[in-house]
């Protein structure tokens, strides 16, 4: 069944050539215990290991079954060794991590058979060879001869066609030979045994055949035989090596040494801490950036007014004033440098319509003046009363001096977000104490400052009999309403021609266009800082603002307005600037005194600046639109600043995990070296290379694994002890918070790095030659 013909084995260390084997031709029966006797450096294990297909020979064929191997390739060789041979070694050769089971059962984990199966053939084999008590016992438990009989359990329980037996008895005392020689012999009544000894009374004793070897050549044959077997096809089952197994086996390895692997992996896991710990500070640097930012523009948005400054003419005025002229006997008349660099924006529908495509991304909310005014009217005891609204802006302040007979002049309403809910102006910046934040038109908010309080006219002009000093219950607030009549309902003319308010409101306050405005929430601003942004008052929406106008603009006070130069209520002259003024407070005008742009962060704010910018292309001064940018000096530069000390960081950070990469490298080298025996006895099973270097990456993955996951957990706790000494540094709170996302990506990427540093001596284990493996020591 097993014949090798002129097969030739030399050995090549310098100038001397060891002839292993020396044209050895030799067949062998199915059953037979063949005993196969020689000196030491005769040849008999490199014969071994020639008909095990452990090791290759320079030529000559073996016949297997009558099939050449020839043609094997490396599969082959490992299924062979895996289904047909088993193997018995004078050292044993056991896997000591492993349990005897385990041991037992790696032939047939390899060759993929089912674990209860696995597990009933290695007891029925274990109890065969006589160690059924002892099952459960740790291999360094064992004593020498029974340590051989797991070996031998381990070399029969795939039922091989030949057992292959290197010296079985080498290491154990006569008595303990003579039982496993027994066993041996037991066995041998089923298939072929080839046993190697340079013990000639065991050959003699056990044997059926006895071959002599001397110097790589057969010397003597106590019972020739000559193959007659016709060639038949036989079928070798494929090994492969899951990765479970692999991992498992890696596993029960690691086990054994957890103090070196638990420093491993905390060595290995420092680099991955720096980078960690350099991510979650940046992240939380960054946020704090990004929110200083939002705040400040929330404070400065961008501004088109009707009437700006032109910036850069107010610069080159001031240059200007710093060159002196030599007096030359004449005076220049001169504007004044204030008036001009001043710029009439002629804000059109155009603009506006410009300033709506602006991109959400960058700027959601935008903010109106208006110089409309309301006629506000409330009913207190049964009397209507006209209602003043007393927050408002600067420049309406100065506006309401002039114009006093209208009331609630040029306010400024809340922005409203342009088209997605995101960065909601309002409940970005500010927190609602009660009721709701406004939805339609007609809902208006109670703004109050850090200390809940709230403009007491504001209070007084809603109807409330209220002192400096008082409080008036939250819930009493929501719910309050106030009624705006048109122009029409509101004002009567005389028959001088003048407008004035009517005497008797009722009518108008009743009337079926005159709006209820309802007070819907109490809110306050998120941060102090931001306290600024609406005054403490009443604040209402845009879109109630340009209804109001809606409603008006066809009104006959506007219309006499437009008409006359006197101002139709005080009879007063006027002309140019303050007669559109006047007409844009009765609700003449349609156009915001001035626009807000909030863009989200100083990048965006670019990015606003430069779509504001391309609106003036091609246009003629006069017709260019000049915005204020009043948070221009600040720059971007922090963000750009933190950019680059996180990649300093994380490059230097980076290194160390390289560092780790090498480290580990270095360690699965070590552990290759120290497994030797073991990928000698895995392949002598019929482990295929890739199997090996499969070990040994599950080996790495796991430790990999294992040092990212340490890294982020004690980046993680890190970042608490980092975070106090931050807040008594800088007062900022959480500034280091690692991000998840971060988290699972260093895992990953330790896992990756840590595999590729221990892939290479992987793949030095598994081209390993398994003979030489297990000659080793
Ligand atoms: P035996 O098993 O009879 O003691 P071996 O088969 O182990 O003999 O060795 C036969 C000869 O081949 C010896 O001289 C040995 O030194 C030589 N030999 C075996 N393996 C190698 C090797 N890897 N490199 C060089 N010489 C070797």
């Amino acid at each position: 069944m097993l014949e090798l013909k002129h097969v030739k084995k030399y050995y090549q260390v310098g100038d001397t050539v060891t002839k292993a084997l020396d044209d050895v031709s030799i067949a062998f029966r199915p059953q037979e215990f063949v005993a196969v006797l020689g000196p030491s450096g005769s040849g008999k294990t490199t014969l071994l290991n020639a008909l095990g297909g452990l090791d290759r020979y320079d030529s000559g064929d073996m016949i297997v079954n009558g099939t050449s191997t020839k043609k094997f390739k490396e599969t082959d060789w490992d299924a062979y060794r895996n289904n047909t041979i088993g193997f018995i070694f004078q050292s044993y050769n056991l896997i000591g991590h492993l349990s005897i089971l385990d041991n037992v059962e790696m032939g047939m984990t390899l060759s993929g058979v089912s674990k209860a199966q696995r597990k009933e053939k290695a007891v029925a084999a274990l109890k065969r060879v006589g160690l059924g008590q002892h099952m459960n016992k740790a291999i360094n438990q064992l004593s020498g001869g029974q340590m051989q009989r797991v070996a031998i359990a381990r070399a029969i329980v795939n039922d091989p066609d030949v057992l292959l037996c290197d010296e079985p008895t080498g290491a154990l005392d006569t008595e303990t030979s003579a039982q496993i020689m027994q066993i041996i012999q037991e066995l041998s009544r089923e298939r072929l045994v080839i046993m190697v000894t340079h013990n000639p009374d065991l050959a003699n004793q056990y044997a059926d055949r006895v071959v002599e070897f001397v110097d790589g050549k057969i010397q003597r044959d106590t019972n020739p035989y000559h193959e007659k077997t016709a060639h038949h096809d036989f079928q070798l089952k494929r090994t492969k090596m899951t990765f479970a197994t692999a991992i498992k086996l890696s596993f029960k390895n690691i086990r054994t040494k957890k103090g070196r692997t638990f420093l491993t992996a905390f060595a290995s896991s420092i680099g991955i801490i720096g980078v960690a710990i350099v991510l979650s500070l940046s992240n939380g640097f960054q946020k704090q950036i990004d929110d200083t930012q939002t705040q400040t523009l929330a404070k400065f948005p961008v501004t088109i007014s009707q009437v700006a400054t032109d910036q850069t003419k107010a610069q080159q005025n001031m240059q200007d004033s710093d060159q002196v002229k030599p007096n030359k006997g004449y005076v220049v008349a001169a504007k004044d440098q204030n008036e001009s660099a001043q710029h009439v924006n002629r804000i059109n529908q155009k603009f506006l319509d410009y300033v709506h495509r602006i991109n959400p991304e960058y700027s959601n909310n935008i903010g109106y003046t208006r110089l409309t005014g309301m006629n506000l009217l409330r009913k207190i005891n049964g009397k209507v009363k006209t209602v003043k609204f007393s927050n408002s802006s600067d420049a309406s302040q100065d506006l309401q001096k002039n114009f006093s007979s209208v009331s609630g002049v040029g306010v400024s309403s809340f922005p409203e977000p342009l088209k997605s809910k995101k960065n909601n102006f309002l409940e970005a910046n500010y927190k609602l104490l009660k009721g709701a934040y406004p939805q339609k038109a007609t809902d208006v908010v109670v703004v109050v400052n850090g200390k809940n309080q709230t403009n007491v006219n504001a209070l007084k002009n809603l109807g409330f009999d209220i002192k400096d000093g008082e409080k008036i219950n939250l819930n009493q607030l929501i719910g309050t309403s106030i009624k705006v009549a048109n122009n029409d309902d509101y004002y009567q003319k005389l028959p001088t021609g003048n407008f004035v308010p009517k005497e008797d409101l009722t009518s108008a306050y009743q009337a079926n266009q005159t709006k209820e405005l309802k007070i819907v929430g109490v809110i306050r601003a998120k941060q102090s800082s931001n306290m600024d942004l609406l005054a403490p008052g009443i604040a209402y929406s845009d879109k109630l603002v340009r209804q109001v106008i809606k409603d008006n603009k066809a009104s006959a006070i506007v219309q006499a307005q437009r008409q006359s130069n006197r101002n139709v209520i005080t009879g007063e002259a006027v002309s140019g600037q303050t007669k559109d003024q006047l007409l844009a407070t009765l609700g003449g005008d349609s156009m915001p005194y001035s626009i807000l742009i909030y863009p989200n962060n100083f990048k965006d704010k670019e990015k606003v600046l430069n779509y504001l910018d391309r609106f003036n292309e091609g246009k003629s001064k006069q017709d260019k639109i000049i915005y204020t940018d009043l948070a221009g000096t600040m720059t971007d530069l922090t963000g750009g600043l933190m950019d680059a000390i996180t990649y300093v960081l994380v490059a230097f950070a980076g290194i160390s995990l390289i560092t780790s990469m090498i480290m580990i490298g270095i360690l699965t080298y070590t552990s290759v070296l120290e497994r030797t025996k073991e990928i000698g006895v895995l392949k002598a099973l019929g482990a295929r290379k890739k199997d090996i270097t499969r070990v040994f990456d599950a080996e790495t993955g796991i430790l990999g694994v294992a040092s990212g996951v340490l890294g982020v957990l004690i980046a993680y706790l890190a970042t608490f002890p980092i975070n106090s000494v931050l807040y008594h540094m800088t007062d900022l709170t959480n500034v280091a918070q690692l991000n998840p996302v971060h988290a699972v990506i260093l895992v990953i990427v330790s896992t990756v790095l840590t595999m590729i540093g221990g892939h290479l001596p992987a793949r030095m284990a598994s081209k390993k030659d398994a003979a030489i493996a297990l000659r080793s020591e």
